[in-house]
């Protein structure tokens, strides 16, 4: 696992193509998002070999129902017995994971195809705690809802230590701060929306960014979503 801040850990034993999050906290772990259906067991051993009893894992945080991020929650939840949380617009896509499309047509019959490897095998899992915008949670966030890749993606504010769990709302592909590929966004409008609101409302209060895709940002995070903003709306003049 390597270190973001004291207490965060990004899980890297399950490769790079997803990142998936370790939240230390006074109550226990709390893991945010949970990489592909694949990824199950490279979690589970992390855990396991950094010292960790399964049964410390209290709580599942998903920030939205791709099979990149969903992928072994309900696997997870029973060998952990942690509750699983998610945005309320989100329980659909959780429960019924093929209702996620992408956004163009063309690209549905593949999708459909992809559930049939393991990759993207999701098996569907009930959410136990469903959050509205705003909702504070146990270990210290504050729940961001950021619509637009999907109808109940939400980001995850920790104010006290200043990061922000971006999900999707964001990437950080090739180094570039950028909006989630519009392929698989099938609200581009509301995901421009949803990072004005990151920068209008929690710009000033978060430095260190971690993303589903692409390195973390260590320094004056809120300040580079608000020159994005600036860049996106401008252009959009
Ligand atoms: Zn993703």
């Amino acid at each position: 696992m390597k270190q973001i801040l004291p207490g965060l850990w990004e899980i890297d034993e399950i490769g790079d193509v997803v990142h998936c999050y370790l939240w230390e906290w006074s109550g226990g772990l709390t893991l945010i998002d949970v990489g592909m259906p694949t990824h199950v067991h490279a979690l589970l051993d992390a855990l396991t070999a950094k010292g960790y009893a399964l049964h410390n894992v209290r709580r599942i945080l998903i920030t939205h129902g791709d099979a990149d991020h969903m992928g072994g929650a309900a696997k997870l939840k029973k060998a952990t017995g942690a509750v699983v949380g998610c945005h309320s617009v989100e329980k659909v896509l959780l429960e019924h994971p093929s209702k996620r499309v992408p956004a163009s047509l063309l690209l549905r019959p593949v999708f459909a195809l992809l559930r049939f490897t393991p990759q993207f095998n999701v098996l569907p899992v009930t959410p136990d705690e469903l959050y509205v915008d705003g909702q504070q949670t146990p270990e210290g966030f504050t729940v961001i809802h950021t619509p637009g890749h999907t109808p109940g993606h939400i980001s995850l504010l920790h104010r006290e230590k200043r990061f922000l769990i971006v999900g999707d709302a964001l990437n950080n592909r090739g180094g570039k701060l950028q909006l989630p590929p519009p392929l698989f966004t099938p609200d581009m409008h509301n995901a421009q929306r949803s990072v004005w609101k990151l920068a209008k409302k929690y710009g000033e209060d978060f430095d260190v960014m971690v993303f589903g895709h692409g390195p973390p940002i260590l320094q004056n995070g809120g300040r580079k979503v608000q020159s994005l903003v600036t860049q996106i709306f401008s252009s959009e003049v």
